[in-house]
């Protein structure tokens, strides 16, 4: 019965060794799957909280490039107006250099008044002079000299008047001071010294000096200028000159000097054309306001 007892009691205890095994492997168990619920929700926490942080820097970053990309556009616009601003200011500033230029080349004195009381100095001379050809030259045995510029707007004034039938001729073109001074002399051993300051000592004294003056004349009045004004070839020139650039300095009634119908001076056809549209004169035209014609004289 002992024996019996102890295997009973053998048996219990194993019995309850083995639920207490099955108990604690239970338990341990139960605590290892909460355990591990609980780590894969922190891991899923994380990975919701990373995702989230991901998409949040993701959106700052897309927000931050916006930004960037447009402050970049801005940046370049007013980089590249700044660049137009000083491309237009270099475009402006050359253009100015080329006039400057064109104007260093022109003679202001081509384009000046001169009067009983300002007139060229005794030493001025063209910096060049061209014969004029023959066949435009009242008498072919006298040189007469014209500024090179100047020449071709003769050529094709003379040219068309031609065509029109109108005999027109140069009597006198450059006279430097000495001519100028012999040729007073000759008026005056003529004409008497009243006459001789009338007729000589002028304006057109200046101007003839200048190269880019010329006395026209035309047939049947005698080899004279007087009269000049009374012929069909006086009319014509009236008429056409200014669109060759050559104005009549001393028109009639002109009230600063004598009626001088022959004498033509070149002053570029703007300025003529100008004169012309106006009804004005050159010699009465503002000196400054003149000017402003001297870049385009030879236009
Ligand atoms: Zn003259």
């Amino acid at each position: 019965m002992k024996f019996l007892r102890r295997i009973t009691l053998n048996q219990e205890l194993i019995t309850a060794a083995f639920i207490g095994i099955i108990v604690f492997v239970g338990a341990a168990s139960w605590y290892g799957y909460a355990r591990l619920a609980s780590l894969s929700r922190q891991v899923a926490e994380l990975h919701a909280e990373l995702a989230s942080s991901t998409a949040f820097l993701q959106s700052n970053i897309s927000e931050a490039t916006t930004s960037l990309g447009n402050a970049l556009q801005e940046e370049k616009k007013n980089v590249q107006a700044q660049l137009g601003g000083v491309k237009d200011q270099v475009g402006s500033i050359s253009g100015t250099v080329t006039g400057l230029e064109k104007l260093s080349k022109i003679d202001p004195e081509l384009l000046a008044k001169y009067s009983k009381v300002f007139f060229l100095s005794d030493n001025y001379a063209p910096a060049r002079l061209v014969g004029i050809p023959d066949e435009y030259k009242y008498s072919e045995n006298k040189p007469l000299q014209i500024i090179p510029e100047v020449l071709p707007f003769l050529r094709d004034m003379l040219d068309e008047a031609k065509e029109d039938a109108v005999a027109l001729y140069v009597d006198s073109a450059y006279r430097s001071f000495d001519t100028q001074e012999a040729l007073k002399g000759q008026y005056t051993v003529t004409y008497g010294a009243g006459t001789a300051n009338q007729f000589s000592a002028d304006q057109g004294y200046s101007e003839h000096q200048l190269g880019t003056t010329i006395d026209l004349i035309t047939l049947g009045i005698g080899g004279q200028l007087d009269g000049f004004d009374r012929t069909p070839a006086y009319s014509w020139v009236l008429e056409n000159a200014y669109r060759y650039g050559f104005v009549l300095s001393y028109p009639k009634n002109n009230g600063y000097y004598i009626f001088e119908p022959w004498h033509w001076r070149f002053v570029g056809v703007k300025l003529a054309a100008d004169l012309h549209e106006s009804g004005k004169h050159f010699y009465t035209m503002d000196q400054r306001a003149i000017d402003a014609y001297l870049i385009s004289l030879f236009d």
